[in-house]
């Protein structure tokens, strides 16, 4: 893109520290039903679900994680079948191995060190084995203590094309979006980016022509 035209755009839309709010405000009326999308009724099951999540479809983990939460209550019920029995329950969100072997590992520490129960702390949830910062993130949001911003693949794009980062890495992305976004919107933010771009602004060809946001948009194309 050629250097002058870049200035024009931002001189179009203005600097991201206005538009941020805007773009918040405008995406939660038009996706008032953005939440998650994973299915659990409690902090282990959520735990769980995203654990779960890594390398597949919510779709595809719900209907897994139907069958295993009446299975598995408890810390305690993932230590108690032999590991190939866990495995197997969770197959088909592929990856199963290293899954099973973090869910049980996660199952011990919740048992040994949090009695049985999901911590609250963000730096507590980092300790549990096979839980990454998204995970952790994700956990904290939904518990109502979002500690940061959960950056997926439609969070990273949108955010790109939104010019809030020009960075590639989540953890950078991450840190540019919290500067960034009023704190009392970290737990919405990403689930309005992921609906917004399931919906409407589609990696491959994005509909700019019927976004909402296009007037706020750098990369708009209208
Ligand atoms: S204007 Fe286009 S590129 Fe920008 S957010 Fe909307 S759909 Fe995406």
């Amino acid at each position: 893109m050629a250097k002058s035209y870049v200035h024009e755009v931002r001189k179009r839309v203005g600097p991201a520290k206005a538009r941020v709010k805007p773009v918040i405000e405008r995406l939660a009326v038009e996706h008032a039903d953005a939440k998650i999308a994973l299915t659990f009724t409690t902090p282990l099951e959520l735990l769980v679900s995203v654990m779960l999540s890594a390398q597949t479809t919510d779709v595809n983990v719900n209907r897994v994680t139907e069958k295993l939460f009446q299975k598995y209550k408890r810390p305690e019920d993932y230590l108690a079948v032999p590991l190939e029995e866990l495995e197997r329950d969770i197959f088909a969100t592929g990856f199963y191995r290293q899954k099973a072997k973090a869910l049980r590992g996660t199952m011990h520490m919740l048992i040994t060190e949090y009695d049985g129960e999901v911590p609250e702390a963000f730096d507590d949830l980092l300790r549990l084995p096979g839980v990454a910062r998204k995970t952790a993130n994700v956990v904290s949001a939904e518990r109502g203590n979002a500690q940061g911003i959960v950056v997926d693949t439609h969070v990273r794009r949108l955010s790109q094309r939104l010019g809030f980062t020009k960075q590639e890495d989540p953890v950078k992305i991450e840190r540019d979006l919290v500067k960034l976004v009023p704190r009392e919107d970290w737990a919405r933010f990403p689930h309005l980016l992921i609906w917004h771009g399931r919906r409407v602004c589609d990696a491959r060809r994005p509909a700019c022509e019927r976004c909402v946001i296009s007037d706020l948009c750098p990369s708009s194309r209208v």
